[in-house]
């Protein structure tokens, strides 16, 4: 047997032991960071080791690290395994093309394309549209502002930032947008966080009065991003409100679906992106609502023009051969890309568009069961909304942030917690697709059960101040 053969035998064997391990333990055993050095061999050394140490100690690293893919993790914007997607992403690795030219990934190039192609018809932009596959959600945002900035100040390519350029997003927006400014020469302190209504959805008549304030400041408004999925509230912002101002001022308006963008393959929830057909990009992470494995975000643009004009250079050493179309390095951030199509491909083929539609609902409909469950409860405190696969509760006024910590150091069950405004609380995300509704209930009869019988738990601070 070659070797790579034989390591595939041993690859099935772990991964028979890590299923087994996700049905014994859906917690993994936790280590406590400061005692990790210690419990488990990770020291690299100068000798070899045979393949039976090496996997003993592979058995050893699966059983204790987090396990993302079982019923009791709810902790992150991901969770369960879809299949086909990482029968995909396997034979991306096996194949280890690298997405720039179609010299040298052929017909993935093609595969990356139709997913594009497929989406932006999905979402109504034109004949002109194109997008590509970034890194992640953060990444995705980062480009759109830098095409933003390059529609507004063409010159900047070329010699660098020197108008006041001005950015907009809502308070509730995820935290690339920081960085993202600094990265794009902007700078943190001009970016206008705009506020949420108490649903979370940022307020468009608050945009538009800061825009024209900072218009008669001598401030140039260059790119708004909306968010569909708020990283707490899972709140989705009111695109047409904001494609009015955005149009009627001349600026940039990027879409970040990263969380819940996914609503576009479905019929019954694509109405809370209602207008994205008028935002100049969007961009969606399939590793999220559509459970392929990480990372697999996809950026749209309206006009690909813009993106070409952004991120394409010449490199002779590199595009020799069948023209930009097929070079898809000529839209790309990176130089050699990782192949982050062909598992959402495997997955969107196997499944159709239909299939997706069904993952997409299967959250919201454990969203309307868990919500019921709390609202029905006397016991829980519901702060979340409809529309949404984030459910945000507290649980007789204990501390999230202490019943979250708790839950976690005695391997119940893998949840966060999130802040709104005056609020904190537990923020249970139903994205495991994989999951039913017995899995939502299970979810609250173990952390009720570990409230029961756990030592002291600390109450809300201000609540208890109340009482
Ligand atoms: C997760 C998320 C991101 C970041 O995506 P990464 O792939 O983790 O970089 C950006 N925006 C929103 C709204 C998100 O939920």
């Amino acid at each position: 047997m070659s070797s790579i053969s034989k390591d595939l035998v041993l690859f099935n064997e772990l991964v028979d032991v890590l299923i087994n391990e996700e049905e014994q333990h859906p917690v993994a055993d936790r280590i406590d960071a400061d005692k990790l050095y210690d419990t488990v061999d990770l020291s690299l050394n100068s000798n070899p080791i045979i393949d039976e140490d090496l996997k003993n100690v592979l058995k050893e690293v699966l059983a204790t690290t987090p396990k993302t893919a079982t019923n009791l993790f709810f902790n992150q914007l991901f969770g369960g395994r879809q299949g086909k997607a990482v029968l995909g992403d396997l034979l991306a690795v096996m194949l280890n093309n690298s997405m720039y030219t179609y010299k040298v990934a052929g017909p993935q190039v093609g595969i990356e394309q139709e997913i594009i192609r497929q989406s932006c018809n999905l979402i109504g932009y034109g004949s002109q549209s194109n997008g590509t596959f970034p890194t992640g959600g953060s990444m995705s945002n980062y480009m759109a502002l830098v095409m933003a900035r390059d529609a507004k100040d063409p010159d900047c390519r070329l010699n660098g930032m020197s108008k006041p350029l001005v950015v907009y997003t809502s308070k509730e927006s995820h935290y690339s947008n920081a960085k993202n400014a600094s990265f794009a020469g902007i700078g943190r302190n001009n970016i206008r966080y705009i506020p949420a209504y108490k649903e979370g959805r940022m307020l468009a008549s608050k945009l538009e009065e800061q825009i024209i304030q900072d218009i008669a400041d001598g401030f140039i408004p260059t790119y708004v991003n909306c968010t569909a999925g708020t990283t707490v509230l899972g709140a989705f912002d009111p695109i047409n409100e904001l494609a009015d101002i955005t149009e009627k001022y001349g600026i940039w308006l990027h879409v970040d679906g990263a969380y819940s963008g996914s609503v576009i393959f479905s019929e019954k929830y694509k109405h809370l992106v209602a207008g994205i057909e008028r935002s100049n990009s969007f961009s969606y992470n399939a590793h999220k609502m559509l459970g392929t494995p990480m990372t697999c975000s996809i950026i749209l643009v309206n006009d690909k023009k813009q993106l070409h004009d952004s991120f394409s250079n010449d490199a002779e050493y590199l595009y020799q051969t069948d023209g930009d179309d097929f070079n898809l390095g000529k839209t790309s951030f990176q130089c050699g890309r990782r192949n982050d199509a062909l598992k959402f491909w495997t997955l969107w083929k196997s499944v159709g568009t239909q299939g997706l539609e069904k993952i997409v609902d299967q959250q919201f409909d454990l969203a309307d069961e868990a919500r019921e469950y709390v609202s029905n409860h006397p016991d829980y405190t519901l702060y979340s909304y409809e529309d949404s696969i984030s459910i945000c509760f507290n649980y007789k006024n204990i501390d999230p942030a202490a019943l979250c910590t708790a839950l976690y150091e005695h391997q119940i069950t893998v949840v966060g917690f999130g802040a709104f405004q005056e609020e904190t609380f537990v923020r249970l995300v139903t994205i495991n697709a994989n999951n039913e509704k017995v899995d939502i209930l299970n979810f609250f009869k173990v952390m009720e059960e570990f409230v029961e019988t756990a030592p002291q738990l600390p109450q809300m601070k201000e609540l208890a101040a109340q009482s």
